[in-house]
């Protein structure tokens, strides 16, 4: 297992077993995650929050960048959060945090920005590569617009679902 402070409050867990990358904002105490990776690292998910004085019960909020299985493979470990996704994503709201509609990879890809940190799925990953279009559920035609809005953000960390 690998956790990686990325700024203060903001965590990243990679995993060894195939699945999305996970991330913690700690905001104020208040315990939310981005994705949750994929079934097969559910222990790994466990020990990485632990390690870091997590309970599972203690995540509040968990935003779901896009209903892939190796990003929304561990919801039931969070019985007490409300999950997010593209469906209700209008209806939470945290100060600081901005959201982003991305369709291409799938049609529901979301993406946020948070203290300079962006947080982009499966939509775009570090040196210039970017996601799948090829799927049932991908929007191709979608991909280009949401690749510019993504690359005009302001934004000094990319935090991909795949590192
Ligand atoms: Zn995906």
């Amino acid at each position: 297992m690998v956790v990686k402070k990325i700024k203060e409050g903001i965590f990243q867990f990679s995993f060894g077993n195939f699945g999305s990358c996970v991330y913690l904002l700690d905001v104020r105490g208040m315990k939310i995650l981005i994705d949750v990776s994929s079934g097969e690292n559910a222990e790994e998910l466990k020990s990485d929050l632990s390690g870091l004085d997590v309970d599972v019960e203690d995540v509040y909020v968990v935003l779901i960048t896009h209903r892939h299985w190796d990003h929304d493979g561990n919801l039931d470990l969070f019985s007490s959060a409300k999950v997010y996704d593209f469906e209700n994503i209008g209806d939470f709201s945290l100060e600081g945090l901005e959201v982003f509609k991305v369709p291409g990879h799938t049609k529901d890809s979301l993406a946020f920005l948070f203290k300079g940190v962006l947080f982009s799925g499966d939509t775009m990953f570090h040196d210039g590569g970017i996601g799948r279009t090829d799927f049932e559920e991908s929007v191709p035609e979608k991909m280009d617009e949401s690749l510019e809005l993504l690359r005009g953000l302001d934004y000094d960390v990319l935090c991909p679902g795949h590192i």
